[in-house]
């Protein structure tokens, strides 16, 4: 049965991008040998990782700008601590905007002062803070761009004078922005960009080397980028993957393709959740993210018949984190709109059986 999957991650990369994958497992560039059997330091594998760092650079509009794309490992939440790690000497500031950026501040809290500049945990998350103040004696600013779980978007990032830095996890690649105005941009690659196993760590390597405590060499992202991200054997296959979807998504027309297509799925399901009696929506409106819409039934008394017919309409991955409860659709990349309609398709027979 044909599925529809809206798991929030891992997630739905493209098709053709798992049939190419597949082939490399068992040759590998015709080489007769497969993708992961073969040394990282191979010419063959050599050539990935740099074309997937240039691919990265490229869709953010970053080559030739100061940047480095490096390909690490130990996921998001290692990059929680690690940004600490390398920038953080006395005082950082976050925005507290759900439960990745709580965790974050959790992290660096271990290395320094932290100041929360702003949260909506007083209403479980559900919309963006705006109009806080940013102390000018810090050394960065940390925000989260879109908050998987809650379902919210950053639409307006704050100007800062110190560097900024910015866990893109969930909506990286997905919406044109000016790139330029961060200074460390991170994200696990299991949202947008390929299997876990990866993270993506994109550098402006002006801001490293001053903090003054000694960095363990796997850490220490100067120590990464002198080293090409193979200070140790990287995970391989998920930056090959990553890579694909790169390219894939470079051949369909870059980012502005994406965040049209983007947009349009989106505009599908929220004016769904507005229109249909039996639905309401989490997050405030004007915060809402594209990538994750999370809604919940008016009356729980429906949720067996929805989920009923969620699932005989192949609906995977649509229920809600703990924290949130009801339903979370979650619209990345490869999602195609296709899989919205049908999504919606089920809420308006929701409405017409209740
Ligand atoms: C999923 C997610 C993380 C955690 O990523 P891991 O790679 O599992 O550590 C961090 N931040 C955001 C915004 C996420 O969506």
């Amino acid at each position: 049965m044909m599925k529809h999957n809206f798991s929030a991650g891992p997630c739905i990369l493209p098709q053709e991008v798992f049939k190419k994958a597949s082939e490399a497992i068992l040759n590998f560039n015709g080489l007769d040998l497969s993708l992961i059997e073969i040394s990282h330091r191979s010419k063959d594998f050599v050539e990935v990782m740099e074309q997937a760092q240039a691919l990265a650079l490229e869709h953010l509009n970053l080559q030739g700008k100061g940047y480095k794309a490096l390909f690490l490992q130990g996921g998001a939440s290692t990059q929680f601590l690690n940004v600490a790690y390398n920038l953080l000497n006395k005082k950082a500031a976050y925005l507290n905007t759900g439960t990745w950026a709580s965790k974050a501040i959790k992290e660096a809290k271990l290395f320094g002062e932290l100041v929360e500049v702003a949260s909506s945990k007083d209403a479980n998350f559900n919309y963006i803070p705006k109009g806080y103040d940013i102390p000018s004696d810090i050394d960065y600013f940390h925000c989260t761009s879109n908050n998987t779980i809650f379902g919210t978007q950053i639409k307006e990032f704050p100007e800062v004078e110190a560097p900024l830095v910015c866990d893109m996890s969930s909506d990286i690649f997905s919406r044109v922005l000016d790139f330029s105005k961060f200074d460390i941009i991170y994200a696990g690659a299991q949202k947008n960009m390929g299997p876990a196993g990866t993270v993506l760590v994109v550098v402006k390597e002006e801001v490293l080397g001053k903090v003054d405590r000694a960095i363990p060499s796997m850490l220490d992202y100067r120590v990464q980028i002198g080293k090409d991200s193979m200070f140790n054997t990287p995970p391989v296959f998920a930056v090959y993957v990553s890579m694909l979807t790169l390219q894939w998504l470079k051949d369909l027309g870059g980012i502005a393709e994406i965040e049209k297509r983007n947009n349009a799925k989106a505009e599908l399901i929220y004016n769904e959740i507005d229109r249909n009696p039996l639905f309401k929506g989490f997050a405030a409106k004007e915060d809402r993210s594209p990538m994750n819409a999370t809604f919940n039934l008016v009356d729980e008394v429906h949720k067996d018949t929805f989920d009923a017919l969620a699932k005989e309409a192949g609906l995977n991955g649509i229920n809600g984190h703990r924290s949130v409860g009801g339903y979370r659709a979650s619209m990345y990349n490869a999602l195609p709109i296709e899989s919205v309609q049908v999504l919606v398709d089920a809420m308006q027979e929701l409405e017409k059986k209740a």
